[in-house]
């Protein structure tokens, strides 16, 4: 029999069950709220490989995680990464596989990663107009994102979840649009408030909160809008569409906070574990997986991510940028 291994508790009791591990920095869109001006990748040697990502996915399984979600940086630009996908569908405990994406790539891989363990799919879509698109993502293609989500659907990475973040004055007037899209393929569109993470966009011009969208009329009419009872009221809640079909949630990491909740870590391309999406605080676990050192050592150094997790993640942000905006961290 196994031996029963402490689960991952922070330092407020918060249990930890979910990692969120990002495969790469590199993405082939720019997304101006996601990636900063500059360019600055880690090098091929930075950035852990399959079996150091999976020895770390599987040591924090056996203390309690069960839902890993794959990002990055666009983690479809990573080689292989479908083995990768193999690797870890496979290990003991990890019951919810995922990957969130940008969908631009996603026709070509959605049925290997449906055949290596795959079970579902976020997507990033904030516009469904090709000029809005090419100027939000620096010049990214809409088509094969639509195509993209079209063969998901096809080959049962549902159910799908769509990121749609909020752009005062770039996609404010579409969100209806985007929900009806949504309800006609039966997903769940996420609203979600954004969140100051890089210099490529004015944040304070920018920035729209849930609650004032759940006032629209155009929402309201789609929408079956209700205050979710206080235990419910946390970072992200999803209302039944008014079609009968689909989904819309609500995800406010800005105007209300649910730290209180949280139970995931973030794993950046280039090993450090990290405890909190605002807070800049991690810990490398490279000096245990390179040489290929003993678990008590990796196993040491995730116990101690896991012990700084702050109680809450406070937003900072000069507009100089950030050492690690989202695409470094992994959304
Ligand atoms: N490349 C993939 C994609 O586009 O979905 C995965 C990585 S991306 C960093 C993951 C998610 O983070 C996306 O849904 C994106 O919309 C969200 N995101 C990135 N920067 C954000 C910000 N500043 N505020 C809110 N959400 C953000």
């Amino acid at each position: 029999m196994d031996a029963v291994k402490e689960p991952l508790c922070d330092s407020f009791g918060r249990k930890i069950t979910y990692l969120r591990v990002s495969v790469t920095d590199r993405c082939n869109h720019r997304c101006t709220y996601c990636a900063p001006l500059g360019e600055n990748h880690k090098t091929r040697a930075e950035i852990l490989s399959f079996d150091e990502i999976a020895r770390v996915v599987g040591r924090m399984a056996e203390r309690g995680i069960t839902k890993v979600r794959l990002t990055g940086g666009e983690p479809l630009v990573r080689k292989n990464v479908v083995e990768l996908v193999g690797m870890l569908s496979g290990i003991k405990g990890i019951e919810d596989l995922s990957m969130t994406t940008n969908a631009s790539l996603l026709s070509r891989f959605a049925r290997a990663l449906k055949e290596n363990g795959l079970k579902r799919l976020n997507i990033s879509l904030d516009t469904l107009k090709e000029d809005v698109f090419r100027s939000v993502s620096g010049g990214g293609e809409l088509r094969p994102v639509l195509e993209g989500i079209e063969a998901a659907i096809r080959e049962g990475l549902v159910p799908i979840k769509l990121n749609c973040v909020l752009l005062r004055g770039i996609n404010e007037d579409e969100l209806a649009d985007i929900i009806d899209y949504a309800s006609e393929r039966d997903m769940t569109v996420r609203f979600i408030e954004l969140m100051p993470m890089s210099d490529g966009l004015d944040w304070k011009n920018h920035f729209v909160s849930i609650e004032d969208i759940l006032k629209r009329e155009d929402i309201r009419k789609r929408v079956d809008v209700y205050a979710p009872p206080e235990k419910d009221r946390m970072a992200a809640y999803s209302l039944p569409l008014k079609s009968g079909k689909g989904k819309a949630g609500f995800i406010s990491p800005m105007s209300n906070r649910f730290c209180h909740a949280c139970n995931r870590m973030r794993l950046t391309s280039d090993g450090k574990l990290r405890s909190c999406l605002p807070a800049d605080m991690d810990v490398d676990l490279r000096p245990a997986l390179r040489p290929a050192g003993d678990d008590s050592e990796l196993i040491s150094l995730i116990t101690k991510a896991v012990a700084i997790k702050p109680e809450m993640g406070v937003y900072t942000f000069t507009g100089e940028g950030r050492e690690r905006s989202m695409i470094h961290i992994g959304g």
